[in-house]
């Protein structure tokens, strides 16, 4: 299938291939032709999949007619990076229309946000805080929004924001079309659906499992030993870009300076940093100055730098849906990666729901003198001792050609480690 086949404007058809897309991701194959006969859409899909451009394109397409001017589209996202990538986005897909978009969200100056809207405005993509901040002083008019997405609802829903939404919500005109976009469907999100979706059509782009291009590689680990095994892992590991998660942001941007101390280029991204800030440290993530940028999930929910190759979760997640949102970082695009996991004594009962929803993707990893038995800490009562033997045909750590910018990195050595599968047949 190609892109021809939604019958785009040929403006829009330009963006596309200015973008590089060739062909239709299973999500945008999906969705485009039903937004585009304005039917409300419920789409339950992994991150990664290309879905901005699966409204993006037909927001587009039906702003390309009709009045310019008011604000028409209106995407509200939970983090101001997603709201930028959203942007940008538009930016790139809608650079031949004409069309007229512009962000909202806070941390920056208020002021210039109102001194945009009052020129000329066709797409909004926001934030809930400022744009109820903006609806509040009377800085913005959504009486004109045909088209409301919500992008990422199960991360709105996580950070507090879903009674915003619905004030939000309030503001807008009945007769709409909305669009609703979340990685796992809890309970919460189902009844926003319910609310506020008119007879919408499902789509599922796989399930809510992570993607399954990421293989998962569990390290069980004492606490005090995390920062030595992660040095470990980034000197003998062939890595392109490297996300690390933290618990929290004191974490985030102590470890970024340990590592930094010793040579790697690393960049940290939280909440204590001004927006400023938060745009440098993705921006050189992204563009490669930085090879390692060390997170917490708020601040990097959403991202989309296509070429992570590798997350590592230092601090285990809160739940395994937070899991799948961290992984959904590498993997994009259908691309492969590696997620290595940090696991204490702490994390038993997380430990317990991932296996279950990862089965035979997940891998117990040693690394001499640094990790502990996987029996430690999994308290699950199976065969986890048993287990313990090496799998020398399973080659654990990325298989791509090392960078040229990192010329002499060391691949893995095989015989400083050993792996275990918990499904791996008893041993003999
Ligand atoms: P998203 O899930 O929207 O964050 O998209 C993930 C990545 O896939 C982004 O970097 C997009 O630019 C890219 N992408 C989206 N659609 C396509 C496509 N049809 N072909 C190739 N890459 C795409």
């Amino acid at each position: 299938m190609s892109f021809e086949k939604f019958k785009l404007d040929e403006k829009i058809l330009a963006g596309v291939v200015a973008a590089g897309y060739r062909k239709p991701t299973p999500i945008q194959a999906q969705s485009i032709p039903p937004i585009m006969a304005e039917k409300d859409i419920m789409g339950l899909a992994q991150t990664g999949t290309g879905k901005t451009a699966a409204f993006v394109l037909p927001i587009l397409q039906r702003l390309m007619q009709g009045q310019r001017g008011p604000i028409r589209a209106l995407i509200i996202a939970p983090t101001r990076e997603l709201s930028e990538q959203t942007y940008e986005s538009i930016l790139q897909l809608g650079r031949k229309t004409g069309l007229c978009s512009t962000t909202i969200y806070g941390g920056v100056s208020i002021s210039n946000q109102i001194n945009r809207l009052r020129s000329r405005v066709d797409i909004i993509s926001a934030c809930p805080g400022r744009l109820l901040d903006h609806i509040g002083r009377g800085t913005i008019d959504l009486s004109s929004v045909e088209v409301l997405v919500l992008d990422e609802a199960d991360h709105m829903f996580d950070m507090g924001f879903l009674p915003d939404v619905r004030r939000i919500v309030k503001h807008l005109p009945a007769k709409r079309q909305t669009l609703l976009f979340s990685a796992t469907m809890p309970s919460e999100i189902r009844s926003l659906a319910d609310d506020l979706l008119r007879d919408p059509i499902h789509i599922q782009i796989g399930d809510s499992a992570p993607v399954m291009t990421v293989s998962h590689t569990f390290y069980p680990v004492q606490t005090e030993q995390k920062t030595a095994l992660l040095k470990d892992i980034l000197e003998k590991t062939d890595t392109q870009s490297v996300l690390v998660f933290t618990r929290t942001k004191s974490r985030a941007k102590s470890l970024a300076e340990q590592l930094n101390r010793i040579g790697h280029k690393v960049t940290s991204l939280h909440g204590n940093l001004t927006q400023q800030k938060r745009k440098q440290s993705l921006d050189g993530f992204r563009d490669g100055r930085y090879e390692v940028m060390i997170a917490t999930d708020i601040a990097a929910r959403g991202i989309d730098v296509t070429r992570i190759s590798h997350v590592i979760n230092y601090d285990m997640p809160a739940t395994a849906d937070a899991y799948t949102h961290r992984i959904g970082r590498t993997g994009r695009a259908m691309k492969t990666g590696d997620a290595f996991t940090f696991i204490t004594g702490q994390d038993a009962e997380l430990l317990r729901s991932l296996k279950k929803l990862l089965g035979e993707k997940l891998q117990y990893q040693n690394v001499e003198g640094l990790t502990v038995s996987p029996s430690v800490y999994d308290s699950m009562g199976t065969r986890t001792a048993q287990l313990m033997r090496p799998n020398n045909s399973r080659k654990l750590f990325s298989s791509r050609a090392p960078l040229s910018r990192r010329p002499n990195q060391r691949s893995f050595k095989d015989a400083d480690r050993m792996s275990w599968s918990p499904r791996a047949p008893q041993a003999a």
